[in-house]
């Protein structure tokens, strides 16, 4: 049986990576980059004042207080284009470009205007780059800000924008159809009869796929009925870059979604990966278009999804690391392994009063508590063939997406 690491690299083995578009800036906050962002100008573009107030020479200011004559403004958007000379100043206002001829700048606190702002009083000396930001303290014009395959997020936004990419170039989404099948299940919106249930997979799968940066196309309910399993996956096949079916994957006798994919003559890369909970995972593929068959249970899709089928739709956006990363953490409470396999236990991280990272289990009944798991925001990995880890010990753990 592959482990995780394993299944993991053989779904990047089979995953393409999917041409890019080009998409303007307001549509890419959490697309992955497909080009390096390179900034066409210094930043700060000129000597800019961090401060309202005057802007001088310190030389003039040594003998503090002193009166200097104010000559001009320069105002934010609106610069003043003289040089300033000796015994004068400028008012000037935060974010204005600081004038030739001076080199430092003065608050307006430390200040005093007299004859109607003729004069200005500097009251206590000035050090030369004092309140200036240099030209190109930040940036230099010609130098790579942001990376290829790096995911946007809301604060690179400013950075794409302060360069001027009107248009970026990212990968393009994957077509994500989503497929619940069994035939127990109801919609949200009905009361479940006897022996029936809601589905709840396709709404945590749509969300999670979208989480990923993936179009999310849902399909009808498939009931455990071979034939239309298989005519609805080979259905999916002309616009799907990615299929994500729930349930039918374990050894019941009504588990069709590999019997389909065989009769499809679909490639069967794995059908069992050695974790807890979500071990009947099958990765496939049909045509151009990846497969993977997650076990039905609730909390068992979602880990799954996330560590698996996640990772695909990552890397087709040209993600440089596009699986899930692990991050160390101290266990706050003891927790059991599954021993025979890795197992992925329900948690919230927090900081404590030291600011170390812990590693808070959750009490969960298993892998149909999706309760349990709408508070679960991380997992702790516990490796195969370790049957028990105190507190305080140091553990691997992974942060869901949302
Ligand atoms: P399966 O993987 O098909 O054997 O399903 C395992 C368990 O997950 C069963 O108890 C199912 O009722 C439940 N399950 C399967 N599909 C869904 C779904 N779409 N939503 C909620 N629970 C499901
Ligand atoms: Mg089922």
């Amino acid at each position: 049986m592959l482990s995780v690491q394993e299944a993991i690299r053989v779904i990047c083995e089979q995953t393409p990576t999917l041409p890019a578009e080009k998409i303007p800036l307001a549509e890419a906050c959490g697309r992955v980059l497909a080009e390096d962002v390179v900034a066409d100008s210094d930043l700060p573009p000129f000597d800019r004042a961090l401060m309202d107030g005057y802007a001088v020479r310190a030389a003039d200011t040594q003998n503090a207080p002193v009166r200097l004559r104010v000559v001009g403004e320069a105002a934010a958007g609106n610069g003043w284009r003289e040089a300033l000379q000796a015994g004068e100043a400028v008012r000037i206002m935060t974010g204005a470009p600081v004038p030739a001829g001076a080199d430092s700048v003065q608050q307006v606190e430390a200040t005093r205007e007299h004859n109607d702002g003729e004069f200005v009083e500097i009251e206590r000396a000035t050090s030369r780059g004092q309140f200036i930001t240099p030209r190109a303290r930040e940036i230099t014009r010609g130098s790579v800000v942001l990376y290829r395959g790096e995911t946007i997020n809301a604060a690179m936004m400013a950075a794409l924008a302060s360069f001027g990419f009107a248009m970026v170039s990212v990968g393009a989404r994957p077509r994500v159809t989503v497929l619940a099948t069994g035939s127990e299940l109801v919609g949200v919106e009905e009361q479940p009869g006897q022996d029936k249930i809601r589905d709840s997979n396709t709404y945590s799968l749509a969300a999670y796929a979208e989480l990923a940066g993936a179009g999310v196309h849902r399909l009808p309910f498939a009931t455990d009925d071979p034939a239309l399993l298989q005519r609805m996956i080979q259905q999916s096949v002309q616009d799907t870059d990615a299929l994500v079916i729930s349930g039918g994957v374990s050894m019941g006798v009504y588990d069709f979604t590999k019997t389909a994919l065989g009769a499809l003559d679909a490639e069967i890369f794995f059908e069992r990966v050695s974790l807890r909970p979500g071990k009947p995972t099958v990765f496939a593929r049909l045509g151009r278009m990846l497969v993977f068959g997650l076990p039905g249970n609730p909390v068992s899709v979602s880990v799954t999804f996330n560590l698996f089928a996640r990772t695909a739709l990552r890397q087709m956006q040209g993600a440089q690391r596009p699986a899930l990363a692990e991050e160390q953490a101290v266990l706050a409470r003891e927790v059991k392994g599954a021993v025979e396999r890795t197992s992925y236990l329900p948690a919230q991280l927090r900081t404590d009063e030291q600011g170390r990272l812990l590693a808070e289990p959750l009490r969960w009944g298993g892998s149909s508590d999706l309760a349990a798991f709408a508070r679960t925001t991380a997992l702790i990995i516990v490796p195969q063939g370790v049957k028990m880890l105190d507190a305080g010990t140091v553990v691997q753990t992974i942060s869901l997406p949302g």
